[in-house]
């Protein structure tokens, strides 16, 4: 059976050094700020960015949120990100997406300083990490990174195979691993024979958003497997595809009406070698990176600030 990764236990240790190193910030007066932007009434955003607020709270991250109407233009957004780009206390800008259909999100995002482009979205911080540069990495993927690192998963010489090529996970995770010295590649929904391709991964990273897509006959034994999918089941019939015999799930699931899936049948964990779950897996990572890019980002540009005073 695999070893199952306790991604809650890796973020809370990636908060308490980032909070450790945020006491020492404050104490030199360089208290790392974060601003959040939300608009509009999105329920699943505002869950999101409540979340990102708490943890601030909980590392000592400075934070302020700023919430415009649903009806709010792309200028006025470009504003507001703008004299958020002047404030010296303000290390870190994250726009939550999505953003109403009237916004233009790709202009909006690229007004965020690169600097202080804490989610990693900006085309120069993709470029830093196309070519190996330091930046800011986009949160699943350096929370990808995280995992299989403290989780003594060999990485360099090893054949890796990302499914999904987003902008914001499969892309930047896939040349995280590159710059690891993983061998890559990259998979989507016109690979052929896709299984196939799998089977030849020591780590497999399913980032499609289809609930237990990736069974065992995808996964070489022993393989590292990152489920990044966070799927909402509510069907009898997937539930018991997924999850039959599972007495604590289907308690759960008859209880709420619904349970959180990752894109890895969880019949994975008897071949796989080591196995993140959904929940508790790479979802908590995100948040903690977050964090720990917000301190980066701080360094970054107050380092950068002090020796341009030298
Ligand atoms: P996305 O933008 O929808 O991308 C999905 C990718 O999967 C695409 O590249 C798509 O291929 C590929 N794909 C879809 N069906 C496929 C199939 N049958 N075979 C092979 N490839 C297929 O999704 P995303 O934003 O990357 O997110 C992926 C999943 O991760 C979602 O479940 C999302 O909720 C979750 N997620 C979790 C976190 C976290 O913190 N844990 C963060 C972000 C996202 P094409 O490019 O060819 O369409």
């Amino acid at each position: 059976m695999a070893r199952i990764i306790d991604g809650n236990k890796i973020a809370s240790e990636i908060r308490a050094e980032v909070a450790a190193e945020v006491q020492q910030m404050t104490a030199a007066g360089m208290r790392p700020g974060l601003a959040v932007v939300l608009v509009g009434h999105n329920p699943a955003s505002a869950v999101y960015v409540r979340g990102k607020v708490k943890a601030c709270e909980e590392v000592g991250i400075y934070s302020e949120k700023h919430t415009p109407a649903e009806g709010v233009s792309t200028e006025e957004l470009r504003v507001l990100i703008a004299n958020l780009n002047r404030r010296e206390e303000i290390d870190g800008i994250l726009v939550q997406l999505p953003l109403p259909s009237q916004v233009d999100s790709k202009k909006v995002l690229m007004t965020v300083n690169p600097d202080k482009d804490v989610d990693g979205f900006h085309p120069m911080n993709i470029g830093f990490l196309a070519t190996g540069r330091p930046g800011l990495v986009p949160c699943t993927p350096a929370g990808i990174l995280e995992i299989l690192e403290r989780s003594r998963v060999p990485i360099a010489g090893q054949d890796a195979v990302v499914v999904g090529r987003s902008d914001i996970v499969g892309k930047p995770t896939a040349m995280l691993l590159t710059n690891h010295n993983a061998t890559l590649t990259i998979c989507h929904s016109k690979t052929r024979d896709l299984p196939a391709v799998c089977r030849r991964a020591d780590i497999l990273v399913a980032a499609i958003g289809r609930a237990g897509m990736i069974t065992r006959d995808f996964v070489k034994a022993g393989a590292a497997v990152i489920d990044v999918g966070m799927n909402t089941v509510t069907e009898q019939a997937e539930f018991d595809r997924l999850f039959r015999g599972d007495a604590k799930r289907k308690e759960t699931f008859q209880a709420k009406g619904s349970t959180l899936v990752g894109d890895v049948h969880p019949q994975v964990a008897e071949v796989a070698g080591w196995l993140t779950p959904v929940p508790g897996g790479v979802g908590p990572m995100t948040i903690a990176m977050l964090m720990a890019n917000t301190v980066k980002a701080a360094k970054m540009r107050r380092g950068v600030q002090m020796l341009s005073r030298v």
